[in-house]
């Protein structure tokens, strides 16, 4: 994700000693005059605005405020000298920064009623409009929109239905897989031989540009859904999560948003050479003799893959059972009229056979 920047809004704290709300950045109670204290929390105001001009820009890049190490004074990020009593700011503690502060909305919060006058005063007033005194705005409620960090809680249930589900696949597997022993005599044995022949020839195929085999020659391309990237590229939509506010340490909130960018490349139909099957000759039989089919080839043929599947019928207890296996070594030695113990599954498919010694 890359963390994009929307601009700044001036945040509140609320002045201990008398509980008025004040600018994020004044640092003395504007009611009461009492400083603004070490340990402050900054929290969304009632009503925000956004600001992006330079001068804010510049204010909010000084830095998390710093307190003077001689009087506690606190300064500007960018302070070398404490502005209330003279002394080197090197010392001094930074003010922490970084937190997320809330959701950022535009939307002002519910107007506030005054506790000595019952005057009711917009959201953006840290004062009472009508008699000055200060507004106990109930900022859960600002604050309770905070998003980003919602508490994961064990999915109990799902993972009960889940754990009944594998142990019911796993009976119900187990109870497949079971077989019986059983004796058989031969009584019929069939073979096919299959080949795929394959020619080179000019395929018409999809891809990403950058997929493609250097031999190819591209056709027509459109541009096509890739990939989900942090940064921006030559094609590329972005895709941004709600905003939310940074504490910046002065007072000040960045509000920025989480984004991402979906990436759009050329999707291009080629023409490339590849072997393509064109034929799957077979021969087949019932004796103990198997052949493979033996074609011409053209020079731009070959053969590809090859397969041969030996059936071998067993009388069993006045019923006839099925292997099929593609290993000749086992087909050769079930010579009509022999003897073999048989694994049977429940479905009745012979699975595995051996001779009987
Ligand atoms: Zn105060
Ligand atoms: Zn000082
Ligand atoms: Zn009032």
């Amino acid at each position: 994700m890359t963390q994009k920047s929307e601009g700044y809004i001036e945040l509140e704290w609320t002045c201990p000693s008398c509980q008025s709300n004040n600018p994020g950045p004044q640092k003395t109670c504007q009611n009461c005059g009492s400083p603004q204290p070490d340990d402050v929390t900054f929290h969304l105001p009632g009503e925000a605005k956004l600001k992006t001009d330079e001068a804010t820009a510049q204010m909010a890049a000084a830095g998390p405020d710093i307190h003077c190490p001689y009087c506690g004074s606190r300064n500007p990020g960018n302070a070398a000298e404490c502005a209330q009593c003279g002394g080197d700011l090197t010392g001094g503690t930074r003010r922490q920064a970084g937190q997320v502060v809330g959701a950022f909305s535009t939307v002002p919060g519910p107007q506030v009623t005054c506790a000595n006058c019952g005057h009711l005063n917009p959201a953006s007033a840290q004062q009472c409009v009508q008699c000055g005194s200060p507004l106990i705005r109930p900022q859960n409620a600002v604050q309770a929109e905070t998003p980003p960090t919602a508490k994961r809680r064990l999915p109990i249930i799902p993972i009960a239905i889940g754990l009944v589900a594998i142990c019911g696949l796993f009976f119900l597997l187990s109870s497949l897989f079971k077989t019986e022993t059983a004796t058989g005599i031969v009584q019929q044995v069939n073979w096919s031989r299959v080949i795929k022949i394959e020619a080179l020839q000019d395929v018409s195929k999809n891809d990403f540009r950058a997929d493609i085999p250097a031999n190819a020659k591209i056709g027509s391309c459109t541009k096509k859904y890739d990939r989900t990237q942090d940064q921006p590229a030559p094609v590329s939509t972005e895709v941004c999560g709600t905003p939310y506010v940074v504490d910046k340490g002065s007072g000040l909130g960045e509000v920025v948003k989480d984004c991402s960018y979906r990436v759009y490349e050329d999707y291009c139909e080629y023409k490339v050479q590849d072997w393509v099957l064109i034929d799957q000759p077979s021969l087949q039989g019932s004796d103990f003799n198997p052949q493979w089919p033996n074609p011409n080839l053209q020079s731009y043929q070959r053969i590809g893959e090859q397969d041969e599947i030996y059936t071998i019928q067993f009388m069993s207890n006045d019923k006839l059972l099925t292997y099929k296996t593609s290993d000749y070594d086992t087909f050769s030695r079930c010579q009509i009229g022999t003897n073999w113990n048989l694994e049977v599954s429940v479905t009745g498919q012979v699975v595995s056979i051996s001779p009987i010694q």
